[in-house]
């Protein structure tokens, strides 16, 4: 958004996020960085709102199950409050998690879902589909224009050494030389999105026209068993780690891939960058930082 000279604040309570990540953006004077939790309002004046908030590694969003509620739901409502009173175009951050355990597969935008509205996975999963809900009744009551995107897992370089989830676990864990761990016996599917495709999907829906508002899913249709992806990792890393199987979280998905085709036909948008050369990305991004 900068290098299309915009000028962007981020709003941003860091409790997943880093500075460091954000170091160079600092130096540009089009730049702001306000630290503040989405839970309480906040008064500000744009044109456009990407509501990206709230931590999306399990142990992240578990850590503190009534905040991830509130950072959400409270969340989507001040910021729509924000749209309102602007009259700004406001993006919706939602998740694939919204379809739970998916009975259907690929996963379409017209399937409710399976979710376990009281497991340890609903303060996210509900969450944003509560999130959702108060998008689309903006919608519906004030003529806001909405954008409501479905993200499917995604990687890539700046995710924390800790941040939890497999892709990053797995890279840190394969460069130390340390224990593989597959939850469950990694069976279980997921589809991985590079970080710099999934950017492009969303700055293309927000370029579309106002009466398309979504829920579009956004990721790769590249699926991998968790298995094949610890394998892959250990391989393109030249790592002698061991795999080691560890207890399958409760409600942890079994397969999941989007069905991208509304993606396809309203954004002209597909993901590229194929999960071999992403994964290279990513691991030498963690390997500059490893020991840090
Ligand atoms: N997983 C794993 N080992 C890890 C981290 C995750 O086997 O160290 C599994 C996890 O149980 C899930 C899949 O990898 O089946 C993807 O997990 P992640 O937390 O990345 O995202 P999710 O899709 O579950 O939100």
């Amino acid at each position: 958004l900068l290098s299309q000279n915009y000028n962007v604040i981020c709003l941003d309570n860091l409790f997943t996020g880093s500075k460091n990540n954000i170091s160079t953006l600092l130096k540009n004077p089009n730049f702001k960085f306000i630290e503040h939790n989405i839970i309480s309002p906040v008064q500000i004046k744009v044109d456009e709102i990407y509501n990206l908030a709230c931590p999306a590694s399990p142990i992240y969003y578990q850590n503190d199950p009534i905040k991830t509620m509130q950072t959400s739901v409270y969340g989507a409502n001040n910021t729509l409050e924000i749209a309102k009173k602007n009259n700004a175009k406001i993006f919706l951050a939602s998740t694939s998690e919204i379809y739970g355990d998916p009975a259907l597969h690929p996963q379409t935008e017209s399937y409710w879902g399976n979710v376990n509205p009281v497991g340890v996975r609903a303060c996210y999963d509900e969450g944003k589909r509560c999130a959702e809900t108060l998008f689309f009744d903006y919608f519906r009551t004030y003529n806001l224009k909405i954008k409501v995107a479905r993200i499917f897992n995604t990687y890539g370089p700046r995710m924390q050494k800790h941040d939890g989830r497999v892709v990053s676990n797995f890279i840190v864990q394969a460069l130390q030389n340390k224990k593989i761990t597959i939850y469950g016996d990694g069976r279980q599917s997921r589809s991985f999105c590079f970080i710099d495709n999934l950017i492009d999907g969303i700055i293309s829906l927000m370029n579309t026209n106002d009466a398309f508002t979504g829920p579009v899913n956004l990721g790769s249709m590249e699926e991998i068993t968790i298995h094949e992806l610890a394998k892959k990792i250990i391989k393109m890393t030249n790592s002698s780690s061991k795999i080691i199987y560890l207890k399958l979280p409760e409600n942890d998905p079994v397969r999941r891939k989007p069905d991208i085709t509304l993606a396809k036909k309203h954004l002209s948008w597909r993901p590229n960058i194929k999960l071999n050369h992403g994964l290279q990305k990513t691991i030498q991004y963690f390997s500059k930082i490893i020991n840090n």
